[in-house]
């Protein structure tokens, strides 16, 4: 018999495990079904009760806020690691650091931290750290690994980065201009950064930092580079922190930097001088399906919320349970419908990327970043309509989950940066299509031909004016 927290049938629980989209089941081996399953474990009766908890230790007043280290979250964390439950986002076939999942597996154990606050920090799964343990992963030298991504790597510090500026359109990385110069074995920066996620965090040491090195190149994708800055550098100053529709996300956060003739070592140098565009593109690949899988765990979360309210025997508008309003199983049923095609639209950018690499499912990488996050949007939105006032208040996690929700069409590139590169290049078969269209009608012409037959219009009627009337 199934724990309450863990029932989702009419019949009480069907392990995660035994939800997985058969189209996916191929690729999922015994080892991540057995850790799916503690996973999903783990967020229902774990992570969502602490949720609450977490919100109230954080505190009181913006000082104490993102001065906080709620203990919720480090008990959470040694629960977790004792489960095995940690690092599973990096994939096996690039990086040798991590749990040993694919991307497909880890993104089955991502919908379901997805449905909690605390679920992804307390198993070593959360944003910004886990795009930046991907870089140094991929980009850094051994020194780097093991002064910044081994502390990562065991939870112990936090990390950001630094990229997005306010003086410039920042979708379009060409844009950036934190300013980088040369001075003996030093580079010095000088500019502002902003949504600095995970910036506000005490242990947040580690800063990954775009800037411009060489801004006459002529090549404008060589012009910025990326270095790594000590959060305690002399001459950076987190002048404040961002609000998301409201909420702070503290203790993370969303910083608003200054750096003033910060001084960092050469040897701090993401892979090479003028690269760094190469380094934001590798780190943004993975990271940006991360999101989309937490968000259709999220929605999942809102459609739950959702169902809960149709059957709350105390809110019975116009003498019925919402559920005998027709109108509302309609939207359970579209919610249904584009949340499992969501999912199903994100597991095959997960295959697709462990089959080759990120490069290669670009087009299925984009269609999510654009796809994942509306469905979340009109699920929550619905969910909140249910609830009436309730929805939009603290007293359901559905108005948080939906600012949060509302940022993926920003973050890591707006929806419209995806749509054209997903249009221009569906465009770019405009003219073999109109050659093949051509091609297929002079062929019928011949067809017409060979069996003796005159082309003639379907619908053709020779009515001519003048003839007599019937009526
Ligand atoms: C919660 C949150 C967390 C974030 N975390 C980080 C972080 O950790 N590190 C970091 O560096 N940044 C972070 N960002 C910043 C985020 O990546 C940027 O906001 C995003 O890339 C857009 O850049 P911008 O804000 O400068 O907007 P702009 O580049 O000025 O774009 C504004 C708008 O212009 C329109 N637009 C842009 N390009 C096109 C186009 N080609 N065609 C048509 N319209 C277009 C879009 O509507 C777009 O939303 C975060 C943002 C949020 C909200």
């Amino acid at each position: 018999m199934s724990v309450p927290y863990l029932l989702n049938s009419p019949s009480g629980h069907i392990p995660a495990s035994q939800r997985i989209p058969i189209i996916a089941q191929p690729w999922v081996s015994d080892r991540a079904k057995k850790t799916l399953d503690l996973v999903e474990r783990f967020v229902e009766e774990e992570c969502i009760p602490a949720d609450a908890v977490f919100a109230q230790q954080v505190g009181q007043g913006t000082v104490a806020r993102f001065d906080s280290h709620p203990q919720v979250i480090e008990d959470l964390k040694t629960k977790a690691k004792k489960l095995g439950l940690w690092n599973m986002f990096l994939p096996k076939n690039h990086f040798k650091e991590g749990a040993g999942f694919s991307n497909l597996e880890y993104g089955l154990m991502a919908e379901y931290l997805g449905k909690s606050v605390t679920a992804s920090e307390a198993t070593n799964c959360a944003a910004p750290d886990t795009g930046n343990m991907e870089v140094f992963a991929k980009y850094g030298t051994e020194e780097q690994k093991k002064k910044w991504l081994v502390p990562l790597l065991n939870g112990e510090i936090r990390s950001a980065f630094l990229m997005t500026e306010p003086q410039v359109a920042s979708s379009d990385a060409t844009n950036i201009e934190l300013d980088m110069k040369k001075d003996g074995d030093y580079w010095v920066l000088n500019g502002q950064k902003w949504w600095s996620s995970g910036a506000g965090d005490r242990r947040c040491k580690i800063y990954i930092v775009m800037g411009k090195s060489d801004p006459n190149n002529s090549n404008p994708y060589k012009q910025q580079s990326v270095i790594l800055v000590p959060a305690d550098t002399p001459g950076i100053t987190i002048n404040r922190m961002l609000s998301v529709i409201g909420f702070d996300d503290a203790p993370h956060g969303h910083g608003h930097l200054t750096f003033n003739n910060v001084r960092v070592h050469k040897s701090n140098m993401v892979l090479g001088e003028g690269r760094g565009f190469e380094v934001v593109q590798g780190r943004l690949g993975p990271g940006r399906i991360h999101h989309a899988m937490r968000s259709v765990g999220a929605a999942e979360r809102a459609l739950e919320y959702f169902i809960a309210r149709l059957h709350d025997p105390a809110k019975k508008p116009f003498g019925k349970q919402l559920y005998e309003h027709g109108i509302q199983l309609e939207r359970v049923a579209k919610s249904r419908i584009e949340i499992d095609s969501a999912r199903l639209a994100v597991l095959n950018a997960a295959i697709k990327i462990d089959q080759s690499n990120a490069k290669d499912a670009l087009k299925e990488i984009a269609e999510v970043k654009i796809q994942v996050p509306k469905t979340l949007l009109d699920v929550l939105d619905r969910a909140i309509q249910a609830y009436g006032g309730a929805g939009v208040s603290q007293d359901t996690p559905l108005a948080n989950m939906w600012a949060s929700g509302r940022t993926m069409r920003i973050v890591d590139g707006p929806d419209e940066v995806h749509m054209l590169q997903l249009g221009r290049n569906e465009n770019k078969r405009g003219p073999n299509l109109l050659k093949r269209i051509e091609a297929q009608k002079a062929k019928t012409r011949e067809l017409f031909k060979s069996y003796g037959l005159q082309e003639k219009d379907v619908l053709e009627l020779k009515r001519v004016s003048g003839g007599q009337s019937k009526l």
